[in-house]
């Protein structure tokens, strides 16, 4: 008797073998984290990065081209769908490319986080507290932006801005006539002096087909503006203060048709007030990876692809530790239980993210124990 279904062997190979191509702007260490999930979905990677040798070279194909060349846009429009890992793509080159294949976050999201100023404005326009900001195009805004609020305050340069480069904390007028000095070429930005109990971050994700998904608040410990680390899920958060986060995320991904991962950055003072948002997977969030069910990197994947998210339950308390400017013995972190290193494959250098380190454990108590064993490797010189 002859079978009516179709023979597996005679459907085109093209249908089932041909990956599908993500392209990538950048091809930092979140483009290798995203390369690094997305290889069993079966997905390839084609980044684009003027960098010699940069950290998702060895994970895709690498274009060592600028952003905005046109031979780099041709090449991203022959993606099945194009994301970005850093928030300072140029706008021009991601224009270039709408209509020609979909590109996730949207444009706009991207233009608004570009900017402090128009980042601020969205937020207040959609009821999300931030501290008070002033917009400062010369040194007269500066003086009239100082003269209605008491010092400290904080001045940043509206763009380009990034690990704490680009501003500065005024507490008395020779710092203002300083930090003025240093970014007065610059359009600014003046903001109120947040004194925070403490920092988090919300990661959550909208899809193409409009579902949406949000991990637990995280904690997040800085030092000289620069990430350190991070605890997942950030102690002592109510199910109100949880929520109030995710209606935050949930009117930015309405007002931006947002699609993919999206990070927002609060302080603690009593109540949450925004700092910023970041259209991409964020430094906070690599936790995940060993942390959560679904990791950062595969739910942006997922959401640009427009596939069912993944739970973002964490598998239990977790923290990371950022190795900055060397990486720690390997065969010492990993004689932790439970400790994960990722190297980034980037030259050693003051100041510089090299890799990090996850740990995870049964309880708060183990993991703090966990952590005072990797501390010292970390933060010790090599
Ligand atoms: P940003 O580049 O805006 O993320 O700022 C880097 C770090 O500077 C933040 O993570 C905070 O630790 C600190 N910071 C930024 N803005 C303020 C503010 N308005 N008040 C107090 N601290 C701030």
């Amino acid at each position: 008797m002859s079978s009516t279904s179709p023979d597996p062997d005679s459907e085109p190979t093209e249908r089932i073998t041909r990956p599908r191509r993500v392209g990538v702007f950048g091809a930092g260490q979140l483009g290798r984290m995203l390369a690094l999930a997305g290889r069993p979905l079966g997905l390839d990677f084609l980044f684009v990065d003027p960098a010699e040798d940069p950290p998702a070279a060895c994970v895709g194909e690498h274009l060592r081209l600028d952003y905005t060349s046109p031979a780099a846009v041709d090449r991203l429009a022959t993606c099945d769908v194009v994301t970005y890992e850093f928030e300072n793509v140029p706008v021009a080159a991601l224009q270039a490319l709408e209509g020609r294949t979909p590109l996730y976050p949207p444009v706009g999201a991207l233009a608004v986080a570009q900017d402090r100023l128009h980042e601020k404005t969205c937020f207040s326009e959609l009821g999300i507290p931030t501290p008070p900001f002033f917009d400062v195009t010369s040194r007269d805004d500066l003086a009239v932006a100082l003269a209605s609020r008491e010092y400290p305050a904080v001045l940043k340069t509206r763009r380009f801005g990034y690990d704490g480069r680009g501003q500065a904390v005024l507490r008395s007028d020779a710092d203002t006539e300083r930090a003025y000095a240093e970014l007065g070429h610059l359009p600014l930005l003046l903001e109120g002096f947040v004194r925070f109990e403490r920092e988090l971050s919300l990661i959550g994700a909208r899809s193409a087909s409009g579902e949406v998904r949000f991990y637990p608040l995280f904690e997040n410990h800085h030092r000289d503006g620069i990430l350190r680390l991070t605890l997942a899920p950030a102690p002592g958060i109510s199910e109100d203060r949880q929520r109030a986060a995710e209606g935050y995320m949930q009117a930015l991904f309405d007002r931006t048709g947002y699609v993919g991962v999206l990070t927002l950055e609060l302080f603690q003072d009593g109540r949450l007030v925004a700092n910023e948002m970041a259209p991409r997977v964020h430094n906070s969030g690599h936790l995940t990876i060993e942390g959560a069910r679904t990791s950062q990197f595969e739910q942006h994947l997922r959401a640009i692809l427009g596939l069912p998210l993944g739970s973002t339950e964490l598998i239990g308390p977790t923290a990371m530790l950022n190795c900055i400017g060397h990486l720690p013995d390997p065969a010492a972190v990993l004689a932790v239980p439970d400790a994960h290193l990722h190297a980034y494959g980037k030259q050693a250098r003051a100041g510089r993210k090299v890799g990090h380190v996850t740990v995870r454990a049964p309880d708060g108590v183990t993991l703090a124990e966990r952590l005072t064993a990797l501390k010292p490797m970390i933060e010790s010189a090599p």
